[in-house]
């Protein structure tokens, strides 16, 4: 059976048994005011022992990560890529899906693995530069070609 996740590069859908960053297999389930110093958010997250990146969880029952263990530089190049991404669709009448969709393209990446969580420094990087420049237009445009292939 073919799996549509065996093309992607970036799969972080499973509990994590090693360091994203490090590659130590000091990982464990923590509440995050070992990181933050109080409770943010549903509060679980993953730590490294070892190099001390570390992730939140989409709910404290199934503690699925969100991405994967990140370091300070990790975590800082996601923050700009959010600062630069989320006014697309926040700001417009552009859809989110499509944002992500523009990108996925660009990156040449799947949608379904185009998650600034999940990408490790290089694509955070391909990701600026593609932010940096692009403009409501090119979206614009994207979606209308794209919406033509299909039909
Ligand atoms: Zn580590």
């Amino acid at each position: 059976m073919s799996d549509i996740w065996n093309e992607c590069i970036f799969d972080f859908r499973k509990i994590p048994t090693k360091c994203d960053n490090c590659g130590s297999e000091k990982v464990r389930y923590t509440t995050n005011d070992e990181v933050y110093g109080r409770i943010y958010g549903n509060g679980g997250c993953y730590i490294c022992d070892d190099c001390k990146a570390y992730v939140g969880v989409h709910d404290t029952k199934n503690k699925l990560p969100l991405g994967r263990l990140a370091n300070k530089e990790l975590r800082n190049l996601k923050m700009k890529c959010h600062r630069l991404f989320d006014p697309l669709w926040k700001e417009t009448k552009l859809k989110r899906v499509d944002c992500y969709g523009y990108l996925a393209n660009k990156l040449g990446l799947h949608l379904r693995e185009t998650h600034f969580g999940w990408f490790n420094k290089e694509y955070l990087e391909k990701s600026l530069i593609i932010l940096n420049s692009v403009t409501y237009k090119d979206i614009q445009e994207y979606v209308i070609k794209r919406n033509e292939e299909k039909s």
